[in-house]
């Protein structure tokens, strides 16, 4: 193949826009509340550049305000997200399908807003009515932490809580789906996980996850766990600060290793994008909190080319190089993620 075809094989699937699911977008909307037009001008070139349809923008209240101010802190985040919004035309809030397909079809940036880990609800079921009314469309129960819902997996092959759902925790998932929340099973302990599944009836997804094939964590998935998202028709997105524990193998190439993978045991209908791009919060911090992270999760390492949305089409030609048809490659950047929006909202 010549290098003019595979630009134009590039661009052509770059058409029609990429889904990511999970993007800590509303945090650092919320840690910068005191300057306006943050979107467009901190995201939007990016954002652009990797010609993203649409993002899952994850509300994530850091240890530091809980308990007590994260129904706040949540609501600020969900408010800075409609504020940016209406400050900048080329994105778009969705909440049904069809806002989806609107926003792919107007070439806008959709925001889908997702919650990762259900601490701003407390134990108040009512509080997701309200989150769903206010465009909440996506939820995992827990972060790495425990919560009144259940428990987080850890950044380790074993050692999780062996305790599953709290009755709190099921209601939750319960009601998601009589709303129409789509229910994520990223960051949830092995017996939480299998909990989560004894309840729920619709596909499940995994926003952003990697395969403990290659970074054996049980903040991760394993074989048996994949196959029984594959069996509901799940989706498992593929997350890219997790792909190894070593930083000289965390590559494009084992990036695509795990989409292989996961496509391997449960077909490529089973495999989207979920890239917790993170670096540009990271960057952010003073010396001290990343090494607060290091001790208390992880180091996390970040794919050269691939550190921000920009780098989409990077990844895009190394799915070429590796033998993936145009066909397979539309379904895991948008294809896949739009038939559970289409089953679910
Ligand atoms: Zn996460």
């Amino acid at each position: 193949m010549t290098e003019k075809s595979i630009k134009q094989r590039i661009d052509q699937l770059k058409t029609g826009g990429i889904i990511d699911l999970h993007f800590d977008l509303p945090m650092d909307l919320y840690e910068k509340r005191d300057r306006e037009n943050v979107l467009a001008t901190e995201f939007l070139l990016e954002l652009k550049a990797g010609k993203i349809g649409m993002v899952g923008a994850a509300i994530y209240v850091e240890d530091r305000y809980l308990p007590n101010a994260g129904l706040r802190v949540a609501l600020d985040q969900v408010a800075r997200l409609y504020a940016e919004t209406e400050a900048c035309p080329e994105f778009a809030i969705c909440k049904s399908y069809r806002d989806i397909e609107n926003a792919l079809k107007k070439e806008k940036i959709g925001l889908l807003i997702t919650m990762e880990g259900a601490e701003p609800l407390g134990k108040d079921l009512n509080l997701l009515r309200v989150f769903y009314e206010l465009g909440l469309r996506s939820m995992g129960l827990t972060h790495a932490r425990s919560n009144e819902a259940g428990h987080g997996g850890i950044f380790a092959s074993s050692g999780s809580s062996q305790e599953g759902l709290t009755g709190f925790g099921r209601d939750l998932v319960r009601e998601c789906e009589t709303l129409g929340v789509i229910v994520d099973l990223a960051h949830i302990n092995p017996a939480g996980f299998n909990d989560i599944l004894s309840v729920a009836t619709k596909p499940p997804i995994v926003s952003h996850t990697n395969a403990r094939h290659y970074y054996d964590i049980e903040r991760n998935i394993s074989d048996d766990q994949i196959k029984m998202i594959g069996e509901r028709r799940g989706v498992i997105g593929i997350n890219s600060v997790l792909v190894s524990s070593k930083e000289e193998e965390t590559t494009l190439d084992r990036y695509v290793d795990h989409i292989e993978h996961i496509a391997n045991l449960i077909g490529i209908d089973g495999v989207g994008i979920g890239f917790d791009f993170f670096e540009f919060i990271y960057s952010q911090w003073p010396e001290s909190a990343k090494k607060e992270l290091a001790a208390k999760l992880t180091a996390p390492h970040f794919i050269p080319d691939l550190r921000d949305h920009s780098g989409i089409p990077n990844l895009i030609r190394k799915l070429i190089e590796r033998g993936f048809n145009d066909q397979q490659i539309g379904k895991v950047l948008r294809g896949n993620w739009l038939r559970i929006f289409r089953e679910w909202l």
